[in-house]
């Protein structure tokens, strides 16, 4: 198939956002609240580790995304701020610190994520089904959407979480299936996709959730490709926001969309039958992760 690469938006002069990329710089009582019982917990944030932009919005209304198993991966992903190393011990009591953490903000929504443990024999399968359990335990009413690495599409590791009970289970396809072995090297396209497929075949009733990012060089076509696995695969919600590169040692952004491109991708997998589709500059997985949930919730009931 002839593919279209599109041309790249030239990105701004020095490390300049376009004018729709900017941000207030965050403030507020209820953000630092917040900054003050994740810290208590002594659990890590992917908004914090990522550097994620939208820090300041999502902490001001008391969303932050819990990163467990520590904040060391055994993988090295191209787009992600996240540092490798070595990891630390899993700390058994992460699971009540979080529970305790997730209470304390009163959350109706939750998304834990975690580093990859590609080191343990379960992959930290188990560490994150107790995460879950805790919180149900503590926080019933709380909503629970995993966000976990691949566990290499090991069938009795997926069964793991799944079996723990998340409203919904998120895994990021990221990328295009030809930018994959460039921009993320220890994952695959396949399996990601694998994973989807194993989780929504085992429990139909769950949500299954997935995330793209665009700027890193995919053409349209890909991306409808990607899309059109995607919802193969059985995924229901989709997330798609722009690419920005954490430092000058991870990739580079090829293109910057623009917002009226953000909405044309939402019309398309709208289209194609995705339950619900967040597509914007700002969009990363747990954004707005509350209100999507919400709204597909009533829709199923509807
Ligand atoms: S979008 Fe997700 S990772 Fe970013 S600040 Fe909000 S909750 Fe954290």
């Amino acid at each position: 198939m002839q593919l279209t690469i599109l041309e790249p938006a030239r990105p701004p002069e020095g490390r300049r956002l376009p004018a729709w990329l900017k941000r207030p710089l965050p403030t507020g009582d209820v953000l630092l609240q917040t900054r003050k019982i994740v810290a208590a917990s002594g659990v890590a944030t992917v908004c914090e580790e990522a550097q994620c932009p939208n820090l300041g919005e999502c902490w001001s209304h008391r969303h932050a995304t819990f990163m467990i198993l520590g904040d060391r991966c055994t993988r090295r992903c191209h787009f992600c701020a996240v540092s490798t190393a070595r990891p630390e011990p899993v700390k058994p009591d992460e699971p009540a610190r979080l529970a305790e953490a997730v209470r304390r903000l009163g959350l109706r929504h939750v998304v834990i994520t975690a580093v990859a443990r590609d080191d343990l024999p379960d992959e930290g399968a188990g560490h994150f089904a107790e995460c879950v359990r805790r919180i149900r335990d503590t926080s019933p009413e709380c909503a629970i959407e995993v966000l976990p690495a691949d566990f290499h599409a090991r069938d009795e590791l997926l069964a793991v979480l799944v079996d723990a009970g998340p409203d919904i289970y998120n895994h990021n396809q990221e990328t295009t299936e030809r930018l994959s072995p460039k921009i993320r090297p220890q994952a695959r396209y396949r399996r990601t996709l694998d994973v989807l497929r194993n989780v929504k075949e085992r429990r139909p009733a769950m949500w299954t959730k997935s995330g793209l990012m665009v700027g890193l060089g995919e053409s349209r076509e890909e991306l409808t490709t990607t899309m059109r696995d995607l919802r193969s695969a059985g995924v229901d919600i989709l997330t798609v926001g722009q690419y920005l590169r954490p430092s000058e040692d991870h990739a580079p952004v090829e293109r910057y969309y623009p917002p009226s491109e953000f909405d044309d991708i939402a019309a398309e997998a709208r289209a194609m039958g995705f339950a619900s589709v967040a597509s914007g500059p700002f969009v990363r997985s747990s954004y707005n992760a509350a209100e999507v949930y919400e709204a597909i919730s009533r829709q199923r009931r509807a």
